[in-house]
């Protein structure tokens, strides 16, 4: 599918538009409320975007709710990614009417995010929209499924191949999880996935786990080393699990971690690195290097089943916003939320 480039004769604004703005409240408390700005209030970088498409993860979730100390500067907008289409441009990279997107670099942390139907943003920070995306597609995969595929290309790095293992996937029907099981498969990997109930296994089955765990069975106090299952694992969680997972990497194995749903600590020991040489390795997404997002996304649009794109996500309007942050905070939300915010 060829990518939609939206720029019409009013581009740039001369009007407000709306923009979600996180502001301080005092007593080190935020709230945030949809207002209109206009293009004289974004910050002073040198590509104007219109913003067809963001995300609402986890993390969004906080800093809109105002529940946690993610917008390190205020007034913030809202948002860790974007797609959406050059209007103006003071860098010869970029043209007016081509689509791209943005997954981190601090977006909603220390500079302007996604929810705004204009984007001021440095060049350094785009990346093209494969030809083979659409902008709502592209948040369709968004932050989580571009960290999945950082994830799937450390244990490629790594030289793990298929017929070494099962791969492990924890958090399997998260945005991370439900991505990573995908490309893995696609990859012609055996996935076994772990999640919190046997109502999953359909759905995960559809992406193309071939086995499952119960999330219980990992998040447990483990043994330093315990029998080897896996070739390397995907882990979401951390704590306890990541423990667990570590204990049951076969030698020589890689375990990519990349997230703390589970908590932040680790109560591991040194037995699967020294005795296994396991490798534990971070993925971060947020200040990942260019040339590390422009394959992630090149191999997305070569491995990413457009049907089972489509079965991951929703689209919800801007308006919405608010609402389903409190939402998401509390856990009531089920696959990938796409924001419509032009
Ligand atoms: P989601 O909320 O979409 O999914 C998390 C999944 O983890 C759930 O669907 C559930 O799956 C499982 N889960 C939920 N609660 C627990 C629990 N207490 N213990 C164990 N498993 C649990 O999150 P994402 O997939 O979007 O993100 C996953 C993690 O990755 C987050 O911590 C996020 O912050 C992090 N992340 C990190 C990035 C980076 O750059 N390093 C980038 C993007 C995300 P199931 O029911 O199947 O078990």
């Amino acid at each position: 599918m060829a990518t939609t480039a939206t720029v019409s004769s009013s581009d740039p604004p001369s009007g407000p538009f709306h923009a979600l703005l996180i502001e301080d409240a005092g007593s080190r408390k935020t709230k945030s409320s949809i207002q209109q700005i206009t293009v004289d209030d974004l910050p002073p970088h040198e590509v104007l975007i219109k913003v067809a498409y963001s995300t609402l993860n986890y993390k969004d979730g906080l800093a809109v709710a105002g529940k946690g100390r993610i917008c390190r500067t205020l007034p913030m907008v809202g948002g860790i990614d974007l797609s959406g289409t050059v209007v103006e441009s003071q860098s010869s990279k970029f043209q007016k009417g081509d689509a791209v997107l943005v997954n981190g670099f601090g977006l909603s942390e220390t500079q302007w995010g996604g929810y705004s139907e204009y984007a001021k943003m440095k060049p350094e920070w785009l990346v093209p929209v494969p030809k083979e995306f659409s902008l709502e597609q592209a948040m369709g995969i968004g932050t989580a499924g571009y960290t999945s595929m950082l994830c799937v290309n450390a244990i490629r790095d790594h030289g793990v191949k298929p017929e070494d293992g099962p791969i492990l996937v924890t958090g399997a029907s998260g945005g991370v999880g439900s991505v990573a099981i995908h490309l893995l498969s696609k990859l012609g990997y055996d996935v076994e996935a772990s999640t919190g109930g046997s109502a999953n296994h359909d759905y995960l089955k559809s992406l193309g786990a071939s086995s499952f765990l119960d999330r219980s069975d990992l998040d447990r106090d483990s043994k330093p080393l315990e029998k080897e299952v896996w070739a390397a694992a995907v882990d979401s969680v951390g704590s306890k699990t990541l423990a667990s997972v570590l204990s049951q990497t076969k030698y020589g194995g890689l375990v990519a971690a990349c997230g703390l749903v589970g908590g932040m600590d680790l109560p591991s020991s040194v037995a699967p690195f020294i005795l296994r040489g396991v490798t534990l390795q971070g993925i971060d997404s947020v200040m990942a290097p260019m040339a590390k997002r422009e394959k992630a996304w090149k191999d997305l649009a070569e491995l990413m089943d457009a049907k089972i794109l489509s079965e991951i996500y929703k689209v919800e309007p801007f308006s919405q916003l608010p609402f389903l942050a409190d939402q998401i905070v509390k856990g009531e939300i089920k696959g990938r939320v796409v924001i419509d915010v032009g």
